[in-house]
């Protein structure tokens, strides 16, 4: 049987929060950033372990290793320090690294470190809606917004049909055979998907919500946080 396996790309400095620490880091819910993700992904039954992709030069993951409370996913997550140039060169080598505990046919569910709202429901329809799918899928949302594409001076040049468009988020599953092939022959993809297609392959789009943001700018932490306080609040009075 094909096994499951988490990678977290966390070897961005998050230059567009426009603070020295990298965004994940950030105090977020009483625990950095990056915690939130990890534990989602490390209580996850059918994950079998979760590798996370540091900076070499990132010198906070020792600090925050010792001070935070990892006993939620100690025996299953593995740090390699092998971040790249960008996060597609830090997935691909954490995917290499990988080499010594995964076969082509298992699979790598790829998680940025910076969507802390992960849920469990979230990630269990992806790995049920993917099942075993020739190809593989990603979690996405429909879009629900008017598009507009703007000139250099910031007016509207014109609007863009939204029909079939969707935003892309993560994790996204693929298996670790194809998604390794994909990413060492594709240039300047921006997620595993868009590396995936390059070959030709059509990935599945498995619905999620906008609770799976991403934090980028600063206003994105503050929701971020409601979201989690919000289910931990739920989860109390049920
Ligand atoms: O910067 P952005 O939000 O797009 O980054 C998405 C994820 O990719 C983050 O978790 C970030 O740490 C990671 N990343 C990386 N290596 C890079 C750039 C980004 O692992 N060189």
């Amino acid at each position: 049987m094909p096994r499951y396996f988490a990678l977290v790309p966390a070897a961005g400095l998050g230059a567009r929060m426009g603070l020295a620490l990298p965004k994940q880091y950030l105090p977020l819910a009483g625990r950095p950033l990056i915690h939130h993700a990890l534990a989602t992904l490390c209580a996850a039954r059918r994950i079998a372990r979760v590798f996370i992709v540091l900076s070499e030069q990132d010198k906070v993951w020792d600090q925050q290793w010792r001070s935070a409370d990892h006993a939620a996913f100690d025996d299953k997550l593995v740090a390699l320090r092998c971040g790249g140039a960008t996060r597609a060169d830090s997935v691909l080598n954490g995917l290499q690294r990988m080499v010594e505990s995964a076969v082509a046919d298992d699979w790598v569910l790829v998680h940025d470190a910076a969507r802390p709202c992960l849920s469990q429901a979230q990630l269990d329809a992806l790995i049920d809606e993917v099942g075993d799918d020739a190809v593989g899928g990603i979690l996405a949302v429909p879009v629900a917004d008017t598009l507009k594409r703007a000139g250099a001076d910031g007016r509207i040049d014109a609007t863009v049909p939204r029909e079939q468009l969707w935003q892309a988020q993560t994790p996204q599953l693929f298996r670790y055979g194809l998604l390794r092939e994909a990413l060492e022959k594709s240039r300047g993809v921006t997620d595993e998907a868009g590396a995936i297609e390059a070959l030709g392959h059509r990935p599945k789009l498995v619905a999620s919500d906008a609770c799976n943001l991403k934090v980028t700018y600063p206003s994105d932490l503050a929701l971020a946080e409601r979201i989690l306080l919000n289910r931990t609040l739920l989860k109390g009075t049920n």
